[in-house]
């Protein structure tokens, strides 16, 4: 497939998402982990992006943000589908890499943590130069931007039988949806309307003041301490099937009906955790992509 026609993608999702009830971390979430993430790149590191991004993208990350949900049914891009979430046994809220990383025929590392690890690494390569042409540095990006979004969706890290929710099926206020759906998107779109006037911007705006000097910015130096690239997905796998299983599961069963109570008390963990993505994501490409890839913490000043 050629990257230029990336645009004409979005309604073929569409139809792919209602065919095959296939439902990812909403185009909301996405952007808005995406655009955290960029702002708080080093220039050098926000250069580089915007040299990977096709030219239409006009070097806004967010714009491509959701490409490997609008692709992963295609044939090429198959491979790609287990790599959105991953399945743990049921009711054990936990995250062990060897036990729960691999697709449903059992092949090792195909799951999202593991395409986190995978497409940073590829990143790395980078710096050695254009001559390396084993990897699509385009690609590896996108990916890698999608994936980080996509660990820090809770219900992405779900129990294998209900398909992290998907199966469980219950009334969002007044319409039907399913409990993966609640925390893809309702919750996102019922704030929006809620509080936010539909104005995804100014939803943005909020998160961002939060974790700049809001309720959120004592946390954010430990939400992006990593020691190690390679195993901190593991660590954000780990935090969103508790939260998952403290906040997602708690008291929902099939049939159910959610309403105020429960979008009172979870939308804060959904913006949070957009917010962590997003942070997250800048400091993995900072590290990846900049001039040192050293200890520091990896986050641009946010300007
Ligand atoms: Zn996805």
């Amino acid at each position: 497939m050629k990257m230029s026609s990336l645009g004409l993608l979005a309604s073929m999702c569409m139809v792919l998402m209602l065919v095959a009830g296939v439902h990812c971390w909403s185009k909301e979430g996405h952007i808005m982990t995406c655009q955290i993430a960029q702002s708080l790149l080093k220039p050098e590191v926000d250069e580089v992006v915007r040299h990977l991004l096709p030219p239409y993208a006009k070097g806004d990350l967010s714009s491509l943000c959701v490409w490997p949900d609008q692709i992963r049914h295609w044939h090429k891009y198959q491979w790609t589908s287990p790599l959105h979430f991953i399945d743990t046994p049921d009711d054990a809220c936990s995250f062990d890499y060897a036990r729960d990383c691999h697709d449903p025929h059992g092949k090792e590392d195909m799951c999202v943590a593991g395409a986190v690890t995978n497409f940073t690494s590829q990143l790395l390569h980078y710096k050695e130069g254009t001559a390396d042409r084993r990897y699509n540095m385009t690609e590896a990006l996108l990916f890698l931007s999608h994936f980080m979004g996509d660990l820090h969706q809770p219900m992405h890290i779900g129990f294998t039988s209900d398909r992290g929710g998907n199966s469980i099926e219950l009334r969002w206020f007044r319409h039907k949806s399913n409990l993966h759906h609640v925390w893809d998107r309702e919750i996102i779109l019922t704030a929006e309307k809620d509080y936010y006037e539909k104005d995804m911007t100014l939803l943005l705006q909020d998160i961002e003041a939060n974790y700049t000097d809001g309720a959120w910015s004592d946390d954010t130096s430990s939400w992006t301490h990593c020691d190690d690239l390679d195993s901190c997905p593991s660590k954000y796998a780990a935090e969103s099937i508790a939260i998952a299983c403290k906040y997602g599961y708690k008291g929902v069963e099939p049939g159910v009906t959610l309403a105020d109570d429960y979008f009172d008390s979870r939308m804060p963990i959904v913006m949070k955790r957009v917010a962590q993505g997003g942070v997250r994501l800048a400091m993995f490409l900072n590290r990846a992509l900049g001039d040192d890839d050293g200890q520091e913490e990896g986050v641009a000043s946010p300007t």
